[in-house]
């Protein structure tokens, strides 16, 4: 037989590193039904709990109902209907920039935005920790490609000295498996000095850092020159789907006219922009939401450290605990789930060997209680499975 895919997965489960899809049978949220069991989630990405808000549903509804529910066409075509438009201009205030585009996924934007960017005879360098569709974008745009190490401004200075062509530097804003932030003001101040651009894919960074959920950006008072290609999905603390870039009037079009992931697709389905307009004035206006994240954050980073667990340094809703095995991380998550507690286990390829962990996620929709039961949990499951089995 050509292809031997059973031998293939088979190894796959071997080394612990099987995927399978948890089944939800509830919206999603804090409380959930999962493969048939109720549970308390600390792994989704609606940080700010906006995904089931009945506002943002509501907008949502009564879009369909005035503009169908498909797409309809790329956006080239006729895809590119009013509520997308009113989205672009509404996120361009947003971010400071002059314009934003719209596109379908956060894996699009990335694809997109690189392969537009650069291509041969040009470089792009990435810190080695950035998500997957920003490091396969640089392999796909056929530049040179390298990859720095993390956060670490001397090795990103060391390859910005041998680049060639139009340079690019890519970054996550809120790195996703670690949760810690991009050292934004060194890494623009040396990429300037190269005359090279920079690109923030700050997915994980809107709706929760910067007064007004404005991100990186605003946490740091970046501007545009700074930051020229600026990043945000819209299906994490945006709670809906779909992916914006900001930047100048000259990037958007550049975009429109070459990236092919913007070309060749659908548009979204303008009944997601209606109700991401909503879920954009929730999340700038209600500050309460960052402000109900950052006591978790706090009392989650406190009780944890006192279990003696090995907990990332970061300052995000996104708080993982260092493992280190993917056995073991499977081993502590199936104990939590047994207690009711639902935190996935994050292994290679997604992390880097030897560091599988438990990514666990606040919501401002979570409460102290329930924060207080996970760490019992964790607690119980540490006893069950303690160190070294
Ligand atoms: N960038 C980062 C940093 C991400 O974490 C993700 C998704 N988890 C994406 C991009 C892709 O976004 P989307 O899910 O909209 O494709």
């Amino acid at each position: 037989m050509p292809f031997d895919l059973s031998s293939r997965l088979a190894e796959r489960r071997a080394a612990h590193l099987y995927r399978q899809r948890p089944l939800l049978e509830s919206p999603q949220g804090v409380r959930v039904v999962v493969d048939g069991q109720p549970l308390l989630a600390f792994c989704n990405n609606d940080y700010l709990g906006l995904a089931s808000h009945p506002a943002v549903i509501e907008a949502f509804a009564e879009g369909a109902r005035q503009w169908g529910v498909g797409g309809g066409a790329s956006h080239l075509v006729v895809g590119h209907s009013s509520p997308h438009h009113a989205l672009e201009e509404a996120l361009a205030e947003f971010t400071g920039r002059p314009r934003a585009l719209l596109l379908s996924s956060g894996y699009m934007a990335n694809l997109g935005t690189v392969t537009a960017l650069v291509g041969q005879g040009d470089t792009v360098l990435e810190d080695r920790l950035n998500h997957a569709s920003l490091l396969d974008a640089g392999l796909l745009s056929g530049a040179r490609f390298s990859r720095y190490l993390h956060n670490d401004i001397e090795s990103l200075g060391s390859r910005l000295a041998k680049a060639e062509g139009n340079t690019l530097v890519v970054t996550d804003g809120v790195f996703s498996m670690d949760g810690d932030l991009a050292e934004l003001p060194a890494l623009c101040a040396k990429a300037r000095e190269h005359g090279a651009w920079v690109m923030v894919d700050d997915a994980h960074g809107f709706g929760c850092l910067g007064r007004n959920g404005g991100g990186i950006v605003e946490h740091f008072g970046l501007n545009v020159d700074q930051v020229p290609v600026l990043i945000g999905t819209l299906g994490k603390a945006f709670g809906t789907a779909g992916a914006f870039v900001a930047g100048s009037e000259e990037l958007i079009e550049s975009l429109i006219q070459f990236a092919r992931p913007y070309i060749y697709t659908t548009s979204q389905p303008p009944a997601v922009a209606c109700a991401t307009l909503r879920s954009l004035q929730l999340l700038q206006g209600e500050h309460w939401r960052r402000e109900r994240l950052a006591q978790l954050i706090a009392q989650f980073r406190l009780g944890v450290s006192a279990l003696g667990l090995n907990l990332m340094d970061s300052p995000t809703p996104i708080q993982p605990i260092l493992v280190g095995s993917s056995e073991r991380a499977l081993g502590l998550s199936a104990a939590l789930r047994r207690r009711g507690i639902l935190v996935t286990a994050i292994r290679p390829p997604t992390v880097p060997r030897g560091t599988a962990r438990l990514r666990v996620t606040l919501s401002a929709l979570h409460s102290e209680d329930d924060v207080n039961q996970l760490l019992e949990a964790l607690q119980q499951a540490l006893r069950e499975l303690p160190e070294g089995e």
